[in-house]
Parts: structure tokens; sequence; C-alpha cells
């Protein structure tokens, strides 16, 4: 679907009792919230040789969400919501694998502007979709060198603030990493538990699953990594 060629508004159901202008030292485009600009590429693939159609981002969409309002406080606010997120990144040599947050010893690691953590990138991106919010690369677009090399981890602190801020906590989260190789099942408990505690989340709710992708295709292949999350966020 075409995206409109002006700025438009919808009602945020996010519901704050306090501004979302606030400056963040997370959130680059916070000095402009409640504006999201929307790029048409995300934050963990890096930008494609020649032209593109990646250079129709300069024909950036702004959204505005609108701030709180006692209407849509009451109209809006559920006392759960479902969020999928899903990501992909191509694996090469020479580049560090981490997955939530741990090294993982590997013969190649993700291409991507920031870390390529595959696993914190679709968990953010379930969290922001529970809360209505735009994506991971609309928030942390992959044009600002300010993210380059960042650790995803300050990703998921700002989708856990946003959260928090519209009255959610975990409910519960399930994720599903597909990759050939490693395998994971050694390290697959520090992977969880570290996802625990960067969600400030108890471990019994965060579910952590590892297949292959039975030597098929670029993720049986050892080329790619991808990962799927499903959350419940239930208000506080
Ligand atoms: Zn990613």
């Amino acid at each position: 679907m075409a995206m409109a060629a002006t700025p438009f508004h919808f009602t945020s159901p996010i519901t704050t009792t306090k501004p979302i202008n606030k400056p963040s030292p997370l959130c680059f485009h916070s000095i402009k919230h409640p504006t999201f600009l929307l790029q048409t590429s995300p934050l963990c693939l890096k930008p494609p040789p020649g032209p593109t159609p990646r250079s129709a981002a300069a024909a950036t969409t702004a959204i505005q969400l609108d701030g709180p309002t006692a209407s849509n406080k009451s109209s809006k606010s559920l006392p759960f919501r479902v969020g999928h997120g899903f990501d992909l990144h191509r694996l090469e040599p020479g580049y560090p694998l981490i997955i939530g947050g741990i090294d993982i010893p590997h013969d190649r690691g993700c291409e991507a502007h920031s870390d390529g953590d595959v696993l914190l990138h679709c968990v953010v991106d379930a969290i922001l979709g529970a809360l209505g919010l735009p994506d991971i690369g609309q928030i942390f677009p992959d044009s600002d060198p300010k993210w380059k090399g960042a650790p995803s981890s300050v990703f998921i602190k700002e989708a856990v603030r946003l959260m928090h801020e519209a009255g959610y906590e975990i409910g519960n989260l399930d994720a599903t990493l597909i990759l050939q190789r490693p395998k994971l099942s050694p390290l697959k408990e520090t992977i969880r538990t570290n996802l625990s505690k960067l969600l400030g989340a108890d471990p019994s709710v965060v579910n952590l699953k590892a297949k292959t992708h039975e030597k098929v295709d670029s993720l049986g292949e050892n080329r790619s990594i991808a990962a799927h999350t499903v959350v419940l966020l239930m208000q506080k």
C-alpha cells in the first residue's frame, strides 16, 4: 500500500502519564517524539549496492503520534496486548555472531549496521508491535551513524522503557531461533537468562527455542539466521 505523501495522524493506542518527548540517550529521534520518521529499510539491513528502492527513503513520511488524552486512554487501553517480531540476517565470515547479547563461537556472523543481534532485534519488534508503535528500523534507522556497531541491548532497553511508559509489563515471551549451525543447545540457557535480564523479566516468562532449517535455503546452508518472537504484554 502506498504511503501517504504528507504527514498524517493516528491516535496512538499508547497511553502515557508524562510527555514522551523527553530527552532520551537511547532514542535519537526522541527530540522529535511523538513524531517517528518512517524509513523504508530496517536497521538490520546494510544498504544494498547501487540505486535501489532504498532511495525512496528520501520520501520519508512522518507519522504523528498523538499525545495522551483522556479519550484515547479510556477507549484504547487494553488489559493485554500481543506483538510479533521477525528478523533475518545474512551470515558472512569475518563478523561476530551475537545472539541475545551473547557472543557465540562460529566461523561467521551477522553482517549488519548494528551488532546484528537477530534475537534482540525481533524481540524489540515484538514489543513495539504490541505497543502499536513503528518498527525497530523506523525508531533506530540505519541511516544514522550513531547506531553503527551499537549493542542491541540499547534497543531492548528503549523498547522496555516505552513499554513501561505505556503502562505495560511482560506477560510472557516465546522466541524461536532458526539456524543450521552452530548447535545452540549448550548456550541456550545463557542466552535466555541474559534476555530475561535485559527485559527485566522473570526468567520463567521468557522462553527460547532453536531449530535448524533442514539444510535447505540460506538458513539451512549457514548463510543466514532468523528469529521469530511472540510477546504478551499485560497492563500493570
Ligand atoms: Zn536485525
